[in-house]
């Protein structure tokens, strides 16, 4: 069923692609903080990523104070939907979560680890979300939307026995 709600998703995304600007990105980010992170984080910076490298990249900058100021990258080489923004940005507000209110700065060597993962299953447990650490269904502007055997193999790999 999971996977018939993601392949909705994707159809969908071809009508449904909307305008990231930074302000969009910010006024998301309050309403999935207060939504699923009790309100709790501290807001982010958002830069755009024009790479075709990741779809979401999430660092920290720490002050000369010490303060640890969150840094979430949103790619723009793929076309977002109202549902696909919500994934990729709650997945980078985890890693935010991890980082600032866990204090933990090594989770796994692809950030990934069991701190990652506990909030996935508490936002799957307490709101159906399902957020994922690799979406086989996701696919760049301009690149050939095949969801091939490999890609859902890797997919496995990552989202259900949390490898890397
Ligand atoms: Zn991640």
């Amino acid at each position: 069923m999971g996977d018939w709600n993601v392949k909705l998703r994707f159809a969908a995304k071809l009508v449904l692609k909307m305008e990231i600007t930074k302000e969009l990105l910010k006024q998301k980010f309050m309403e999935y903080n207060k939504l699923y992170f009790n309100n709790e984080l501290a807001m982010c910076r958002f830069t755009y990523i024009y790479m075709r490298d990741v779809f979401g990249r999430y660092t920290t900058n720490i002050t000369a104070k010490g303060e640890k100021i969150g840094h979430i990258w949103i790619s723009r080489s793929i076309e977002l939907d109202e549902e696909m923004l919500r994934d990729l940005l709650v997945h980078e507000m985890i890693h935010h979560y991890v980082r600032t209110i866990d204090g933990v700065f090594f989770d796994g060597f692809f950030c990934h680890g069991r701190h990652f993962v506990r909030q996935v299953k508490r936002l799957k447990k307490q709101y159906g979300l399902d957020i994922w650490i690799c979406n086989p269904y996701w696919f760049y502007k301009n690149e050939k939307p095949k969801v091939t055997f490999g890609r859902k193999a890797i997919a496995f790999l990552r989202n259900r026995l949390h490898l890397f």
